[in-house]
């Protein structure tokens, strides 16, 4: 995106395209107001800011084209701290169109995808995290989404960061300083404090780098398969939970169907089950390669349902099952007997001494008995559910990137320091890691991860 346009006044449509009962036109920039005034005929001036105004809207040859909600915000007082007007239309897409057309014919432009939100940024509105966590606001599907998005919204990274990274900040200028006075042999920053605060930086960077992989689960959904040997009964139990729980998602741009298909939504938790094409086409194969093949989508997956058949199968070949599942991934491993409808109480308990230390889930996939117990084992084991108090998690893989890379200069500055390296050569690795940490939030000039950030939302945000 070129800076330059930012003295253009852009317009876009906000709410979805598509006909609905109302639609939101936005415009924003410098001629935003004279330009929305110049709709209202008859000279008619703007409303005052921030009250919602009735108002009829006519086109260049004086036609009226629909009477709106009008609603005037004087900048900085806006979302993108210009001048914005929005417009709360009837939602007809012919609306929608011969008002944008009006309003590019009398000198405002058509926002790019995330336009407004990138002036919002550039203006000090929001800091680039806050702005991305606009994005994933407007794409939370589920509660645990939605209060990560909420959190990172409030600008909880911005002030982590932005804290310690004041405090490097400081160092390295004196750091600095001595290289200026490096004849005199002075040493303005005292090593001692340094060495701390270098310390205590890798502890919270590490500490957010590790709350990635939650930070992701939520975001995306937690990989769950469902592994055991043919005929266990894997398709019956995915249906069950799929028709019962299957998430109402709506497409977005990234997911494929296969994905939103199969998503299900317990207690505000996404749980997404993958390779889910696999495990019905192997319903039709000879039972020739027992367990093994389904293991390998265990890889991927952070919580693994290790399914059999209650009825038919000996706790021996469960034990050796488990133990090869075991090795193969770290992730936690649910064990679930199927078929209980058929199975009697003996034969269920006979199983539990052959896998010590873990519970066995009972059910039966198609009855549904015990439908609900495995539901909240699932729950219990994301260890995400309604939690109380919002986490701060990292849930962007360009954050996680940028904290890695801040956490690795950081982690050589320190090695620097402690074998008594002089400052010119760890003031570059301080340097390096605090332009990393200034990407996050966009404390430093990063023209090139802009674009990248921005081109991701919609029209109109
Ligand atoms: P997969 O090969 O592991 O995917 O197993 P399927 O889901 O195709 O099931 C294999 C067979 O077991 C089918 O005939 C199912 O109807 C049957 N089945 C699955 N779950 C149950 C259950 O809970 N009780 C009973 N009695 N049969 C089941």
């Amino acid at each position: 995106m070129n800076f330059l346009e930012r003295e253009d006044t852009i317009a876009a449509l906000s709410t979805a395209p598509g006909v609905g009962a109302i639609a939101l036109i936005r415009l924003s920039g410098k001629e935003a107001i004279p330009i929305a005034a110049s709709l209202f005929g008859g000279g008619k001036q703007a409303p005052k800011a921030n009250i919602v105004a009735l108002r009829k809207l006519y086109n260049g040859a004086g036609d009226e084209l629909d009477e709106a909600l009008v609603t005037v915000f004087n900048g900085p007082r806006s979302y993108t701290g210009e001048d914005t007007v929005e417009f709360a239309v009837h939602g007809s897409v012919w609306i929608q169109q011969r008002l944008l057309e009006e309003l590019v014919h009398r000198g405002a432009r058509l926002a790019r995808p995330g336009e407004f939100s990138m002036r919002a940024y550039l203006n000090g509105k929001l800091d680039l995290s806050q702005a991305e966590a606009v994005n994933d606001l407007i794409q939370s599907e589920t509660a645990a989404a939605h209060r990560l998005a909420m959190t990172q919204l409030r600008g909880g990274f911005g002030e982590e960061l932005g804290d310690l990274r004041q405090r490097l900040i400081d160092f390295a200028a004196l750091i600095e300083l001595e290289l200026d006075f490096s004849e005199e042999d002075v040493e303005f920053a005292r090593r001692d404090e340094l060495l701390a605060l270098l310390d205590e930086s890798l502890e919270k960077i590490a500490s957010l780098m590790r709350s990635f992989r939650e930070g992701n689960a939520i975001r995306n959904g937690i990989p769950v398969a469902i592994v055991g040997r043919p005929n266990a009964g894997k398709s019956t139990l995915l249906n069950a939970l799929l028709n019962e729980e299957r998430a109402i998602v709506s497409p977005i741009a990234g997911t494929t169907r296969d994905t939103i298909e199969d998503v299900i939504n317990l207690g505000g938790v996404a749980f997404r089950f993958i390779d889910t094409a696999g495990l019905r086409e192997t319903q039709d194969e000879i039972e020739k390669l027992g367990v093994e093949r389904s293991l390998s989508k265990a890889k991927e997956a952070s919580l693994v349902l290790l399914l059999f058949d209650a009825n038919n199968l000996l706790p021996e070949d469960l034990q050796s099952d488990l133990s090869a599942l075991q090795e193969i991934t770290e992730a936690r491993i649910l064990v679930v007997g199927n078929k209980c409808d058929t199975v009697a109480s003996e034969k269920r308990e006979s199983f539990v001494p052959f896998i010590p230390g873990r519970e066995i889930v009972f059910l039966s996939a198609k009855s549904g008995w015990n439908l609900d117990l495995l539901k909240s084992e699932l729950q219990r084991l994301s260890g995400l559910g309604d939690r109380p108090g919002a986490s701060l998690a990292v849930s962007n893989m360009r954050h996680y990137e940028a904290l890695r890379r801040s956490h690795e200069s950081l982690s050589l500055a320190r090695r620097g320091l402690i074998s008594g390296e002089s400052g010119e050569f760890f003031a570059s690795d301080l340097r390096r890691a605090l332009l990393s940490m200034g990407e996050i939030t966009g404390a430093v000039g990063v023209e090139d991860v802009l674009g990248s950030v921005f081109g991701r939302f919609c029209i109109g945000k």
